[in-house]
């Protein structure tokens, strides 16, 4: 068998806490115990919040930490045209439409559909969408598109889920509710999911998948917060006719009043750590690296 390849997959748009100090060094020591490949790759694809110095950031903690990683790094930002084209793949088989709503919009249909009952929310709590851009005509799109409307290219989910049904994963770790070894996706949860922007040819649910599969990425191994995400990446999967990888999703490492932790809190940033005098064991004892 083929040695494992495993990733760390950072978005620079912050710098770099305990949560992620686990997450790259069990990533990093899996790989080493099983003689497989580490991969570092940096998930830019949000120009609005990525910057440059977090960015350098994530390189010089990480080798601080004692992680190493195969070159040349990948940076999704280099590679948008290759998510538009699987973008356009799915779009011809009718797969993909465009929504025009704004954020505020989208807020206001599900506060008027909640007058009257409780509007389904996906796993995370955002509310499905609510809109009815999927029963416009091709003439209507093309005549909003070309007024320069704003617009989010959404999945189908009815048409897709119909396509690629019974999908699972096997899980090496563990869901939120307990939930491992053989796991039946749920895609139909996340209702019809943004796959690109007018202004992003692509989302991080597209470009995980098509990156993990083409960087041939055998063990994703990641946060638990992520883990119904694979559900979409499953259907993706299927529907792109990729690989697909084995998940093992592990526990966050939480602040004191039992929170995730955030990229905006300074008391658990690890270059504020090191700078109060933590070493990388340090580090190791306080995420509880196993
Ligand atoms: N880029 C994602 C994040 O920073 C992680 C993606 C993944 O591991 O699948 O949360």
């Amino acid at each position: 068998m083929p040695p494992p390849v495993f990733r760390f997959a950072p978005s620079p748009n912050g710098y770099l806490h305990l949560g992620h100090a686990f997450s790259a060094l069990l990533n990093f020591d899996l790989a080493r115990a099983s003689g497989g490949q580490f991969l570092l790759r940096i998930e830019d694809i949000d120009a609005t919040r990525c910057r440059p110095e977090f960015e350098a950031a994530i390189y010089e903690d990480l080798e601080w930490l004692g992680i190493s990683w195969e070159t040349p790094v990948r940076r999704q930002s280099e590679h948008f045209s290759l998510y538009r084209e699987a973008v356009e793949k799915l779009s011809g088989r009718g797969l993909i439409y465009p929504a025009f709503e704004s954020r505020a919009e989208i807020a206001r249909l599900v506060a008027e559909r909640e007058t009257t009952s409780p509007w389904p929310r996906d796993p995370d709590g955002a509310p499905l969408y609510p809109g009815a851009a999927k029963s416009f005509s091709v003439a209507a799109r093309r005549q909003l598109i070309d007024q320069g409307l704003s617009y989010a290219l959404r999945l189908d989910m009815a048409a897709a889920a119909a396509e690629a049904s019974g999908l699972n994963w096997v899980e090496h770790g563990e869901g939120p509710g307990g939930e491992t070894g053989l796991v039946a996706a749920r895609p139909e949860a996340w209702g019809d999911v943004i796959l690109a922007r007018k202004e992003t040819p692509t989302s991080y649910h597209l470009s995980v998948v098509i990156d993990d599969a083409l960087q041939g990425v055998t063990d994703v191994v990641r946060g638990q917060d992520l883990f119904w995400s694979t559900s979409v990446h499953r259907l993706l999967q299927s529907l792109l006719g990729i690989p697909q990888p084995i998940y093992r999703h592990h526990r966050l490492v939480l602040d004191d009043a039992g929170q995730k932790l955030s990229k905006s809190t300074r008391a658990t940033a690890l270059r504020e750590l090191r700078g109060q005098g933590a070493t990388p064991t340090d580090i190791r004892r306080l995420a509880g690296v196993p």
